[in-house]
Protein backbone atom coordinates (compact mmCIF):
# COMPACT_ATOMS: atom_id res chain seq x y z
CA UNK A 1 0.00 0.00 0.00
CA UNK A 2 1.21 3.36 -0.55
CA UNK A 3 1.14 6.51 1.40
CA UNK A 4 -1.98 7.14 -0.20
CA UNK A 5 -3.12 3.78 0.86
CA UNK A 6 -3.96 2.61 -2.65
CA UNK A 7 -2.96 -0.52 -3.22
CA UNK A 8 -0.88 -2.22 -6.73
CA UNK A 9 0.80 -5.02 -7.91
CA UNK A 10 3.61 -5.99 -5.87
CA UNK A 11 7.09 -7.60 -7.21
CA UNK A 12 7.92 -8.81 -3.57
CA UNK A 13 5.97 -12.12 -2.88
CA UNK A 14 4.85 -12.91 0.36
CA UNK A 15 6.14 -16.11 0.76
CA UNK A 16 9.51 -16.48 -1.74
CA UNK A 17 11.81 -17.40 0.92
CA UNK A 18 13.15 -20.45 2.88
CA UNK A 19 11.81 -19.87 7.04
CA UNK A 20 15.44 -18.91 7.61
CA UNK A 21 15.99 -15.95 5.71
CA UNK A 22 14.92 -13.11 7.04
CA UNK A 23 11.91 -10.80 5.74
CA UNK A 24 14.20 -7.76 5.94
CA UNK A 25 17.31 -7.67 6.09
CA UNK A 26 19.06 -3.72 6.53
CA UNK A 27 22.81 -3.11 6.15
CA UNK A 28 24.74 0.19 6.73
CA UNK A 29 21.34 2.16 6.05
CA UNK A 30 22.12 6.34 6.53
CA UNK A 31 19.73 8.73 6.04
CA UNK A 32 20.85 12.63 6.81
CA UNK A 33 18.30 15.60 6.86
CA UNK A 34 21.12 18.93 6.34
CA UNK A 35 23.15 18.83 9.69
CA UNK A 36 20.79 16.18 11.17
CA UNK A 37 21.60 12.36 11.06
CA UNK A 38 18.30 10.66 11.44
CA UNK A 39 19.87 7.09 10.77
CA UNK A 40 23.21 5.89 10.68
CA UNK A 41 24.95 2.69 9.83
CA UNK A 42 21.88 0.80 10.61
CA UNK A 43 21.52 -3.01 10.56
CA UNK A 44 18.64 -5.18 11.44
CA UNK A 45 17.06 -8.33 10.81
CA UNK A 46 13.46 -9.28 11.14
CA UNK A 47 12.41 -12.95 10.75
CA UNK A 48 9.26 -14.41 9.46
CA UNK A 49 6.51 -14.30 11.62
CA UNK A 50 8.42 -12.07 13.95
CA UNK A 51 6.96 -9.14 15.82
CA UNK A 52 9.81 -6.47 16.42
CA UNK A 53 9.86 -2.72 17.99
CA UNK A 54 11.78 -0.02 16.86
CA UNK A 55 11.99 2.27 20.39
CA UNK A 56 13.71 4.93 21.03
CA UNK A 57 13.26 8.46 22.58
CA UNK A 58 11.63 11.41 19.84
CA UNK A 59 13.95 12.42 17.30
CA UNK A 60 15.98 8.97 17.47
CA UNK A 61 15.13 8.18 13.84
CA UNK A 62 12.42 5.56 14.72
CA UNK A 63 10.07 6.85 12.18
CA UNK A 64 12.89 7.75 9.00
CA UNK A 65 13.45 4.27 9.68
CA UNK A 66 10.16 2.76 9.29
CA UNK A 67 9.72 5.15 6.65
CA UNK A 68 13.11 4.23 4.61
CA UNK A 69 11.64 1.12 4.77
CA UNK A 70 8.12 1.64 3.36
CA UNK A 71 10.15 3.31 0.57
CA UNK A 72 8.35 6.89 1.56
CA UNK A 73 12.40 8.15 1.72
CA UNK A 74 15.09 7.04 -0.26
CA UNK A 75 18.37 6.77 1.77
CA UNK A 76 21.71 7.94 1.35
CA UNK A 77 23.72 5.07 1.85
CA UNK A 78 23.40 1.40 2.73
CA UNK A 79 20.75 -1.44 1.49
CA UNK A 80 17.12 -2.74 2.50
CA UNK A 81 16.48 -5.85 1.42
CA UNK A 82 12.65 -7.78 1.67
CA UNK A 83 12.61 -11.16 1.38
CA UNK A 84 16.09 -11.29 0.18
CA UNK A 85 15.52 -8.76 -2.71
CA UNK A 86 16.87 -5.18 -2.52
CA UNK A 87 14.83 -2.65 -2.69
CA UNK A 88 16.37 -0.09 -1.48
CA UNK A 89 20.34 0.52 -2.54
CA UNK A 90 23.01 2.13 -4.76
CA UNK A 91 21.62 0.97 -7.43
CA UNK A 92 17.91 -0.28 -6.76
CA UNK A 93 14.92 1.45 -5.95
CA UNK A 94 11.61 0.11 -5.66
CA UNK A 95 8.17 2.05 -5.21
CA UNK A 96 6.47 1.65 -1.60
CA UNK A 97 3.81 0.58 -4.18
CA UNK A 98 5.51 -2.37 -5.28
CA UNK A 99 7.48 -3.46 -1.68
CA UNK A 100 4.65 -5.70 -0.61
CA UNK A 101 3.80 -4.03 2.79
CA UNK A 102 0.89 -3.12 4.81
CA UNK A 103 0.90 -0.19 6.89
CA UNK A 104 -1.25 0.99 9.82
CA UNK A 105 -0.87 4.70 10.35
CA UNK A 106 -1.25 7.02 13.41
CA UNK A 107 -4.06 8.16 12.16
CA UNK A 108 -5.22 4.77 11.17
CA UNK A 109 -6.27 6.83 7.69
CA UNK A 110 -9.42 4.70 6.71
CA UNK A 111 -11.39 5.46 3.99
CA UNK A 112 -14.38 7.81 5.54
CA UNK A 113 -16.39 6.71 2.58
CA UNK A 114 -16.55 3.17 2.75
CA UNK A 115 -17.59 1.04 4.77
CA UNK A 116 -15.62 -1.35 6.65
CA UNK A 117 -15.93 -4.50 4.56
CA UNK A 118 -14.80 -2.00 1.48
CA UNK A 119 -11.50 -0.62 3.36
CA UNK A 120 -10.66 -4.20 4.31
CA UNK A 121 -11.43 -5.15 0.62
CA UNK A 122 -9.29 -2.26 -0.92
CA UNK A 123 -5.80 -3.18 -1.16
CA UNK A 124 -6.86 -7.15 -2.47
CA UNK A 125 -6.44 -6.15 -6.12
CA UNK A 126 -7.31 -10.06 -7.26
CA UNK A 127 -11.28 -9.47 -7.62
CA UNK A 128 -11.67 -12.97 -6.78
CA UNK A 129 -10.32 -13.17 -4.02
CA UNK A 130 -11.62 -10.27 -2.50
CA UNK A 131 -14.89 -11.34 -0.77
CA UNK A 132 -12.86 -14.27 0.43
CA UNK A 133 -9.94 -12.56 2.57
CA UNK A 134 -12.65 -9.59 3.44
CA UNK A 135 -14.58 -12.26 5.33
CA UNK A 136 -11.36 -13.71 7.02
CA UNK A 137 -10.03 -10.48 7.83
CA UNK A 138 -13.78 -9.84 9.29
CA UNK A 139 -13.50 -12.96 11.53
CA UNK A 140 -9.65 -12.16 12.08
CA UNK A 141 -10.66 -8.42 13.62
CA UNK A 142 -14.29 -9.91 15.37
CA UNK A 143 -15.96 -6.92 13.06
CA UNK A 144 -18.29 -8.98 11.58
CA UNK A 145 -21.06 -7.36 12.67
CA UNK A 146 -19.78 -3.99 12.06
CA UNK A 147 -19.17 -4.93 8.25
CA UNK A 148 -21.88 -2.64 6.82
CA UNK A 149 -20.71 0.67 9.01
CA UNK A 150 -18.41 3.68 8.30
CA UNK A 151 -15.20 4.31 10.44
CA UNK A 152 -17.07 6.87 11.68
CA UNK A 153 -20.03 5.05 13.55
CA UNK A 154 -16.67 2.80 15.35
CA UNK A 155 -15.27 3.34 18.65
CA UNK A 156 -11.34 4.28 18.38
CA UNK A 157 -10.05 0.38 19.05
CA UNK A 158 -12.64 -0.85 16.43
CA UNK A 159 -11.55 1.79 13.95
CA UNK A 160 -7.86 0.33 14.63
CA UNK A 161 -8.56 -3.18 14.39
CA UNK A 162 -10.03 -2.43 10.89
CA UNK A 163 -6.93 -0.35 9.97
CA UNK A 164 -4.57 -3.49 10.81
CA UNK A 165 -7.16 -6.25 9.32
CA UNK A 166 -7.14 -3.38 6.08
CA UNK A 167 -3.20 -3.75 5.96
CA UNK A 168 -3.23 -7.37 6.46
CA UNK A 169 -6.05 -8.24 3.93
CA UNK A 170 -3.62 -7.97 0.64
CA UNK A 171 -1.48 -10.95 2.78
CA UNK A 172 1.75 -8.56 2.58
CA UNK A 173 5.16 -9.68 3.20
CA UNK A 174 5.21 -7.22 5.89
CA UNK A 175 3.16 -5.36 7.99
CA UNK A 176 4.61 -1.70 9.25
CA UNK A 177 2.96 0.09 12.35
CA UNK A 178 3.77 3.70 13.00
CA UNK A 179 2.74 4.57 16.68
CA UNK A 180 -0.30 2.57 16.54
CA UNK A 181 -2.11 3.07 19.86
CA UNK A 182 -0.98 7.09 19.88
CA UNK A 183 -4.75 8.21 19.40
CA UNK A 184 -6.19 6.13 21.80
CA UNK A 185 -6.45 6.80 25.23
CA UNK A 186 -4.68 5.20 28.19
CA UNK A 187 -6.91 2.33 29.02
CA UNK A 188 -7.62 1.17 25.35
CA UNK A 189 -4.15 1.80 24.46
CA UNK A 190 -3.35 -1.46 27.09
CA UNK A 191 -6.15 -3.37 25.97
CA UNK A 192 -5.48 -3.15 22.37
CA UNK A 193 -1.77 -4.19 22.92
CA UNK A 194 -3.32 -7.65 23.39
CA UNK A 195 -5.44 -7.50 20.52
CA UNK A 196 -3.30 -5.97 18.03
CA UNK A 197 -0.72 -9.02 19.06
CA UNK A 198 -3.13 -11.33 18.41
CA UNK A 199 -3.98 -10.57 15.25
CA UNK A 200 -0.65 -9.76 14.17
CA UNK A 201 0.26 -13.46 15.59
CA UNK A 202 -3.31 -15.43 14.41
CA UNK A 203 -2.00 -14.02 10.71
CA UNK A 204 1.45 -15.13 11.36
CA UNK A 205 2.53 -11.28 10.13
CA UNK A 206 6.08 -10.30 10.16
CA UNK A 207 5.75 -7.03 11.66
CA UNK A 208 7.83 -3.34 12.53
CA UNK A 209 6.38 -1.33 14.88
CA UNK A 210 7.58 1.92 15.91
CA UNK A 211 6.95 3.31 19.70
CA UNK A 212 8.79 5.79 22.10
CA UNK A 213 6.70 3.48 24.60
CA UNK A 214 8.86 1.28 26.43
CA UNK A 215 6.35 -1.01 28.12
CA UNK A 216 3.96 -0.99 24.72
CA UNK A 217 7.63 -2.50 23.33
CA UNK A 218 8.10 -4.72 25.86
CA UNK A 219 4.48 -6.11 26.19
CA UNK A 220 3.84 -6.22 22.51
CA UNK A 221 6.83 -7.14 20.44
CA UNK A 222 8.92 -10.55 20.45
CA UNK A 223 12.29 -8.54 20.28
CA UNK A 224 13.12 -4.76 20.53
CA UNK A 225 15.30 -2.99 18.74
CA UNK A 226 16.14 0.59 20.64
CA UNK A 227 17.66 3.23 19.07
CA UNK A 228 19.76 6.42 20.20
CA UNK A 229 20.56 9.37 17.78
CA UNK A 230 19.79 7.83 15.01
CA UNK A 231 21.97 4.48 15.94
CA UNK A 232 20.82 1.13 16.84
CA UNK A 233 21.94 0.37 20.51
CA UNK A 234 20.65 -3.18 21.26
CA UNK A 235 17.65 -5.73 20.00
CA UNK A 236 17.07 -7.93 22.11
CA UNK A 237 14.15 -9.88 23.54
CA UNK A 238 12.45 -7.94 25.94
CA UNK A 239 13.25 -10.06 29.07
CA UNK A 240 17.56 -9.78 27.60
CA UNK A 241 17.15 -6.09 27.22
CA UNK A 242 15.91 -5.32 31.05
CA UNK A 243 18.27 -8.08 32.40
CA UNK A 244 21.43 -7.52 30.43
CA UNK A 245 21.13 -3.55 29.12
CA UNK A 246 24.48 -2.89 26.80
CA UNK A 247 24.73 0.45 28.37
CA UNK A 248 23.42 3.37 30.87
CA UNK A 249 20.56 4.69 28.11
CA UNK A 250 19.25 1.23 27.56
CA UNK A 251 19.25 0.78 31.37
CA UNK A 252 17.20 3.54 32.04
CA UNK A 253 15.05 4.18 28.57
CA UNK A 254 13.74 0.24 28.84
CA UNK A 255 12.26 0.05 32.44
CA UNK A 256 12.60 2.47 35.29
CA UNK A 257 16.16 2.61 36.43
CA UNK A 258 18.42 4.94 38.53
CA UNK A 259 22.09 5.45 38.24
CA UNK A 260 24.33 6.06 41.38
CA UNK A 261 27.95 6.75 40.87
CA UNK A 262 30.38 4.06 42.94
CA UNK A 263 33.84 2.86 42.86
CA UNK A 264 33.94 -0.70 41.81
CA UNK A 265 36.69 -3.85 42.60
CA UNK A 266 35.38 -5.67 40.32
CA UNK A 267 33.00 -7.48 42.22
CA UNK A 268 31.65 -4.72 44.74
CA UNK A 269 30.93 -1.23 44.08
CA UNK A 270 30.98 1.06 46.55
CA UNK A 271 28.26 3.30 46.66
CA UNK A 272 26.58 6.32 49.37
CA UNK A 273 24.21 3.72 50.36
CA UNK A 274 26.68 1.06 51.01
CA UNK A 275 28.55 -1.50 49.26
CA UNK A 276 26.38 -3.05 46.34
CA UNK A 277 26.82 -6.82 44.92
CA UNK A 278 27.97 -6.21 41.24
CA UNK A 279 30.17 -9.45 39.87
CA UNK A 280 31.80 -8.55 36.58
CA UNK A 281 31.80 -4.70 37.10
CA UNK A 282 34.29 -2.71 35.13
CA UNK A 283 36.93 -1.75 37.95
CA UNK A 284 36.83 1.91 38.99
CA UNK A 285 34.40 4.80 38.77
CA UNK A 286 31.45 3.12 37.64
CA UNK A 287 27.62 4.18 37.20
CA UNK A 288 25.19 1.41 39.16
CA UNK A 289 22.00 0.83 37.46
CA UNK A 290 19.81 0.25 40.34
CA UNK A 291 15.83 -0.57 39.84
CA UNK A 292 12.92 0.41 41.72
CA UNK A 293 12.24 -3.14 42.34
CA UNK A 294 15.22 -3.77 43.83
CA UNK A 295 15.18 -0.73 46.78
CA UNK A 296 14.05 -1.68 49.86
CA UNK A 297 13.49 1.38 52.03
CA UNK A 298 12.20 2.00 55.42
CA UNK A 299 11.54 4.83 58.05
CA UNK A 300 14.84 5.77 59.66
CA UNK A 301 15.32 9.24 61.73
CA UNK A 302 19.49 8.42 61.17
CA UNK A 303 18.63 7.26 57.52
CA UNK A 304 20.59 9.34 54.86
CA UNK A 305 17.86 9.41 51.98
CA UNK A 306 15.31 11.82 52.24
CA UNK A 307 11.63 11.49 50.32
CA UNK A 308 11.39 13.61 47.67
CA UNK A 309 8.13 12.86 46.36
CA UNK A 310 5.55 9.63 46.05
CA UNK A 311 3.79 8.74 42.71
CA UNK A 312 0.83 6.86 44.13
CA UNK A 313 -0.86 3.92 41.24
CA UNK A 314 -3.03 2.01 43.91
CA UNK A 315 -1.46 -1.43 43.51
CA UNK A 316 1.78 0.16 44.30
CA UNK A 317 4.23 3.37 44.23
CA UNK A 318 7.17 4.84 43.47
CA UNK A 319 9.27 6.90 46.55
CA UNK A 320 11.80 8.77 45.19
CA UNK A 321 14.93 9.43 47.21
CA UNK A 322 17.42 12.28 47.50
CA UNK A 323 20.75 10.85 48.76
CA UNK A 324 23.68 12.80 50.29
CA UNK A 325 25.58 13.03 46.79
CA UNK A 326 23.04 14.46 45.08
CA UNK A 327 21.67 11.23 43.62
CA UNK A 328 18.26 9.76 43.27
CA UNK A 329 17.12 6.52 43.84
CA UNK A 330 13.92 5.20 43.42
CA UNK A 331 11.65 2.34 45.41
CA UNK A 332 8.42 0.54 44.10
CA UNK A 333 6.95 -0.31 47.22
CA UNK A 334 2.75 -1.99 48.32
CA UNK A 335 -0.26 0.37 48.63
CA UNK A 336 0.71 0.85 52.08
CA UNK A 337 0.94 4.81 52.42
CA UNK A 338 3.20 4.72 55.27
CA UNK A 339 5.78 6.66 53.93
CA UNK A 340 5.30 10.80 52.94
CA UNK A 341 7.50 13.57 51.80
CA UNK A 342 10.43 14.57 53.71
CA UNK A 343 10.59 11.76 55.86
CA UNK A 344 14.34 10.60 56.25
CA UNK A 345 14.93 6.54 55.35
CA UNK A 346 17.35 4.44 55.04
CA UNK A 347 17.84 1.98 51.95
CA UNK A 348 19.09 -1.62 50.98
CA UNK A 349 19.36 -2.93 47.36
CA UNK A 350 18.52 -6.95 46.87
CA UNK A 351 20.39 -8.83 44.75
CA UNK A 352 23.40 -8.05 42.23
CA UNK A 353 23.38 -4.98 40.32
CA UNK A 354 24.91 -3.87 36.79
CA UNK A 355 27.54 -1.37 36.48
CA UNK A 356 28.67 0.41 33.62
CA UNK A 357 32.05 2.37 33.39
CA UNK A 358 31.44 6.36 34.08
CA UNK A 359 34.03 7.79 31.96
CA UNK A 360 33.32 11.81 33.04
CA UNK A 361 33.75 11.07 36.65
CA UNK A 362 38.22 11.87 37.04
CA UNK A 363 39.38 11.05 40.81
CA UNK A 364 39.15 7.81 41.88
CA UNK A 365 38.78 6.63 45.46
CA UNK A 366 40.20 2.68 45.97
CA UNK A 367 38.47 0.00 47.47
CA UNK A 368 39.83 -2.89 48.42
CA UNK A 369 38.86 -6.61 47.72
CA UNK A 370 36.70 -8.73 50.17
P1 LIG B 1 9.27 10.81 17.15
O1 LIG B 1 9.09 9.70 18.14
O2 LIG B 1 9.24 12.18 17.78
O3 LIG B 1 8.39 10.69 15.93
P2 LIG B 1 11.49 9.59 15.73
O4 LIG B 1 12.38 8.74 16.55
O5 LIG B 1 10.48 8.89 14.90
O6 LIG B 1 10.81 10.70 16.61
P3 LIG B 1 12.35 10.78 13.28
O7 LIG B 1 10.98 11.32 12.94
O8 LIG B 1 12.82 9.63 12.51
O9 LIG B 1 12.45 10.47 14.82
O10 LIG B 1 13.39 11.98 13.13
C1 LIG B 1 14.78 11.81 13.33
C2 LIG B 1 15.45 13.17 13.15
O11 LIG B 1 15.36 13.56 11.78
C3 LIG B 1 14.82 14.28 13.95
O12 LIG B 1 15.83 15.14 14.39
C4 LIG B 1 13.91 14.95 12.96
O13 LIG B 1 13.72 16.31 13.29
C5 LIG B 1 14.67 14.79 11.67
N1 LIG B 1 13.79 14.69 10.49
C6 LIG B 1 12.91 13.71 10.24
N2 LIG B 1 12.29 13.92 9.06
C7 LIG B 1 12.80 15.07 8.57
C8 LIG B 1 12.58 15.81 7.36
N3 LIG B 1 11.72 15.40 6.42
N4 LIG B 1 13.28 16.95 7.20
C9 LIG B 1 14.16 17.37 8.11
N5 LIG B 1 14.43 16.70 9.26
C10 LIG B 1 13.76 15.58 9.48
Amino acid sequence: MNEAGEASDATVPAANAPANTPVVSIRGLCKQFGVVRAVEALDLDVMPGELLALLGPSGCGKTTTLRLLAGFEHPDAGTIRLGGEVVSGAETFVAPERRNMGVVFQDFALFPHLTVAQNLGYGVRDRALRAKRVAEMLDLIRLNDAKDRRPFELSGGQQQRVALGRALAPDPALVLLDEPFSNLDAALRMRMRADVRDILKAAGATAVLVTHDQEEALTLADRVAVMNEGRLVQVDVPAELYAHPLDPFVATFVGDADLLPGVSNGTDVETVIGRLRAPGAPQGQVDVVVRPEQVKVWLDGNGIGVVLGIEYFGHDQLVEIGLPDGSRARSRLGSARDLVAGDRVSLAVTGDALAFPAPQRSSESSLTST
